[in-house]
């Protein structure tokens, strides 16, 4: 995850103009790969290390010097746990070269910066560890919550559905009991990145807990729902599941709900939902069951 360059980090730019310097920032991870590939083994320490680098004269084989039409300049990598962040690059258009005292405050200032950003990266990452599960890296049981919540009170203000699906392996049990536990956690794994890939972005999976998982339908109606809880279904069916050359066949069975139709609170919408998959595991597995509409 790339860090964005926030404001604090904006405002220590400025510093750089008020020194007088012509300032630049790549932040794109993959511009400044191609660029450090390129260049770092001719001009600079490599891999890059978090020190002012400082190339003085005018170099026609250089081309950093000649893209920028500088006759000098100095870089510092923002090279953090093995990811490239940035690069600070200051160059001069001409003489005189940078001094000892430029090369210090590039130091102080790199370092600055580099501590900034390596904060929004543990700030992110942290966040993520919060909010995802560890094992299918999809989104966990609090955060499924805190979607809910924001799903449902945008229905219920724009006067929309939403659809609620409960995803359970069928006979799970069965697996870890033959392969083990380890084949049963590549299943999990495997199955969140089959829905992941095979479902919309707008639509929200999560790991509920154990074997059994959500996905929340945004602006779902009864159609709607009824399509997506069966192409949950057939993408599981009809994926191929294989570990170290055995092939699992492994199904899902799925209930549906609907907000407002059968539920008006989150908790009864799990609930609806909850009833529906145990008709679909009753009936066979391997299916997809609906909740039935409320009575008014
Ligand atoms: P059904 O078709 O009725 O859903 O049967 P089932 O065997 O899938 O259901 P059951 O609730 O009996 O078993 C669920 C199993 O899921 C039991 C538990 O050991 C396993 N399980 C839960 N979490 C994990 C996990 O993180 N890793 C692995 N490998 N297994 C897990
Ligand atoms: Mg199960
Ligand atoms: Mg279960």
């Amino acid at each position: 995850m790339r860090p964005s360059l926030d404001n604090r980090v904006l405002d220590t730019f400025e510093q750089l103009t008020k020194q007088g310097f012509y300032w630049g920032v790549q932040h794109k991870e993959r511009e400044i790969n191609e660029m450090l590939e390129e260049y770092y083994p001719r001009f600079h320490a490599n891999p890059p290390t978090p020190k002012v680098q400082r190339i003085l004269d005018f170099d026609l084989d250089n081309p950093l010097t000649q893209i920028c039409a500088a006759h000098s300049y100095m870089t510092y990598d923002l090279h953090i746990d093995n990811a490239n962040y940035g690069l600070i690059f200051v160059n001069r258009a001409g003489p005189p070269d940078f001094t000892e005292e430029d090369y210090r405050f590039l130091t102080t200032f790199g370092g600055t910066l580099r501590q900034i950003v390596g904060n929004v990266i543990l700030t992110n990452r942290l966040k993520e560890m919060a909010t995802t599960d560890p094992l299918t890296g999809v989104n966990n049981r609090r955060q499924f919550e805190t979607f809910m919540e924001i799903e449902l009170t945008r229905a219920s203000r724009y006067k929309h559905s939403v659809g609620l699906a409960m995803v359970d392996i069928d006979h799970f049990k069965q697996i870890n009991d033959t392969y083990g536990h380890q084949v049963g956690d590549y299943v999990l794994r495997e199955l969140c990145q089959v829905l992941t890939q095979g479902l919309r972005a707008t639509e929200i999976i999560s790991r509920y807990g154990g074997e059994e998982f959500t996905v929340i339908i945004p602006q779902a109606d009864y159609a709607v729902a009824l399509v997506v809880g069966e192409k949950i279904r057939s993408l599981i069916e009809e994926h191929k599941f294989e570990y170290n050359g055995i092939e699992l066949p492994i199904t899902v069975s799925v209930g549906i709900a609907l907000y407002p139709q059968m539920a008006v609170s989150r908790n009864s919408l799990v609930e609806m939902a909850d009833r529906a998959l145990y008709d679909a595991k009753n009936s066979g597995r391997n299916r997809v069951c609906v909740a039935a509409e409320k009575e008014d």
